[in-house]
């Protein structure tokens, strides 16, 4: 009798380690996403080291479940938290993948620890519809094939012997990777091969990037800067950071529906001059903030902020941000020490509609830097302007080719546009009359339903044409008093239109517009000057050529 009990349990070990195996595997095998899978060996090497590894989580909660057998209550309620676990990272996994491009790590920790209520309510808005099927069904579809597969096989000894392998195998890797660590603090990528030590090592990388901000700090405190000798310095320079601007949405630059009419006028009246070959180098904002930002993007944590260049030549500089504010969430523009350092003046908190911004804008007695961080044309499009800016319906879409619903976003995201461009020109208007400059550029651009059934940013790798992500707006205002003053600098401007450059070197371009020097501005990096270097590469999503592989 105690035999057959004896075998009941070791059955039910079985069992319970094959159901919990596949789920393992369903969550951890989306880390293929992030390895190189040029080779088939190393495909195959990473197929194996992750099934060892599930097998090594799932042998655990086995025995877990294993042990409670007689605290029956307790053993079903350990194995629902067990379930509920999984099912939740296999859902996240695969929407993460289908609608982001990523995966549980790094881009989504990011992500998350820069996110607001408010945008986590908006999120929650535009996502929680019929794009979560897809994920839910996935996990369902594991749970099914999870709890089928484990009755069938349970049993045979084949199966026991392949548990013992892959233990076993699991066991040297996390032996191999834990000397490794000890020897030379590496890890050897091993928490990339689960979901939950995937997730885990991020939010503790994430951790660690909070100690850059006393090393930028000092940077950008110890910089050194001056105005070029006989520059007449710009009295107001205003630059305008948009947000999920599309290049091939905006009339600027040919686009069907007047989505920008006032920058087109100014460029009619030769005050504007539009950019046509700028690139970001990532597709999410946070990416591209730091190099925006940053005057190293490869030294990030040792290089200076551009705004700390500006101070130092004597500007009041203010930081007027829609979407980060001081001390929420981790980040260089939320750290609050690092802020004081940078800036005069910076918002309390959210605005709503852009264009609330504007009362906050000070143009100071002296030279004033005013940085605008704008909510733009992010998603949800239609809480982006007032109504009344609605002036693209539904019906001036492609009736035959895109749905309702689709003609319904695309409708909003223009009108987004429209109001951009309204608040752009409010800016203007507060400038015209002063020796001001203005530059606008959007973080990345944005898909709306253009070349696949997607509207978002973010996974330009999955995207049938990744300029739609890539390709920015980007152009130069100068009022007629500064144009009057720098003729020949507006001229170059002019010449350099359709120079191919990248916003990564973008407070290069902006100080030495400016004419600020110091020992940190690389005038090969600024795409008008003399000096530009032409033959360096475009590098976009951390290691493409832009130019070789997506132009
Ligand atoms: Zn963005």
């Amino acid at each position: 009798m105690f035999n057959q009990i004896s075998k009941k349990q070791d059955s039910s070990v079985s069992r319970f380690f094959i159901f919990f195996f596949f789920l393992n595997l369903a969550s951890n095998l989306f880390g293929l996403h992030y390895m190189d899978s040029q080779h088939l060996l190393d495909s195959v090497l990473s197929v194996v080291s992750i099934s060892s590894l599930s097998a090594l989580f799932a042998i655990t909660e086995a025995m877990v479940l294993y042990l409670l057998w007689k605290v029956q209550g307790l053993q079903i309620a350990v194995m629902l938290l067990f379930l509920t676990v999984h099912l939740i990272l296999i859902g996240t996994e695969a929407f993460l993948l289908s609608e982001f491009g990523m995966i549980i790590g790094q881009d989504a920790i990011d992500v998350l620890s820069e996110t607001n209520a408010r945008e986590t309510s908006e999120f929650i808005g535009a996502y929680c519809n019929l794009h979560l099927l897809k994920p839910i069904l996935f996990s369902l579809a594991a749970l099914v094939f999870a709890y089928v597969t484990s009755a069938y096989i349970a049993s045979s000894r084949y199966v026991r012997w392949l548990i013992i392998a892959l233990c076993v195998y699991g066991s040297v890797l996390i032996a191999k990777g834990a000397y490794s660590f000890i020897q030379y603090h590496n890890g050897e990528g091993l928490p990339q091969l689960t979901t939950i030590t995937r997730g885990g090592y991020a939010y503790y990388v994430m951790r660690q990037r909070a100690n850059q901000f006393s090393t930028i700090l000092e940077a950008s405190q110890q910089c050194d800067a001056t105005i070029e000798d006989g520059f007449k310095p710009f009295r107001h320079v205003v630059v305008v950071i948009g947000e999920s601007s599309s290049f091939y949405h905006c009339s600027l630059y040919g686009y069907s529906k007047e989505t920008f009419p006032h920058m087109s006028t100014e460029k009619d009246n030769g005050s504007l001059i539009a950019f046509n070959d700028v690139v970001t180098p990532f597709d999410a904002t946070h990416g591209v903030m730091k190099c925006i930002f940053s005057l190293d993007h490869d030294n990030f944590g040792k290089a200076p902020l551009f705004p700390a260049l500006f101070r130092k030549v004597g500007y009041y500089t203010q930081l007027l941000d829609n979407q980060y504010f001081v001390s929420q969430g981790i980040n260089f523009l939320t750290n609050a020490e690092l802020s004081a350092a940078l800036f005069e003046n910076r918002n309390d908190g959210y605005y709503g509609h852009d264009g609330r911004m504007l009362t906050d804008i000070c143009l100071a007695d002296s030279l004033s830097l005013t940085i605008l961080h704008l909510n733009g044309q992010h998603y949800t499009y239609s809480d982006r302007f007032p109504e009344s800016f609605a002036q693209f319906k539904p019906d001036d879409y492609d009736v035959q080719n895109k749905s309702f619903e689709q003609r319904q976003v695309m409708a909003a995201y223009d009108n987004a546009g429209r109001y951009c461009d309204h608040v752009i020109n409010e800016v203007i208007k507060l400038l015209k009359d002063e020796d001001a400059l203005l530059v606008f550029l959007s973080d990345h651009g944005e898909e709306v339903y253009d070349v696949r059934d997607y509207m978002g940013h973010g996974s330009a790798l999955s995207s049938p044409d990744p300029n739609y992500l890539l390709k920015v707006p980007f152009f130069v205002w100068m009022s007629n008093e500064a144009r009057v003053y720098r003729k020949s600098l507006y001229d170059k401007l002019l010449q350099s239109e359709s120079t191919a450059s990248i916003t990564t070197n973008f407070s290069h371009f902006l100080l030495t517009l400016c004419g600020i020097r110091s020992t940190s501005v690389v005038p090969e990096k600024c795409f008008f000057s003399d000096r530009y270097d032409r033959t360096r590469p475009r590098i976009v999503l951390n290691s493409i050529d832009y130019d070789k592989e997506m132009k």
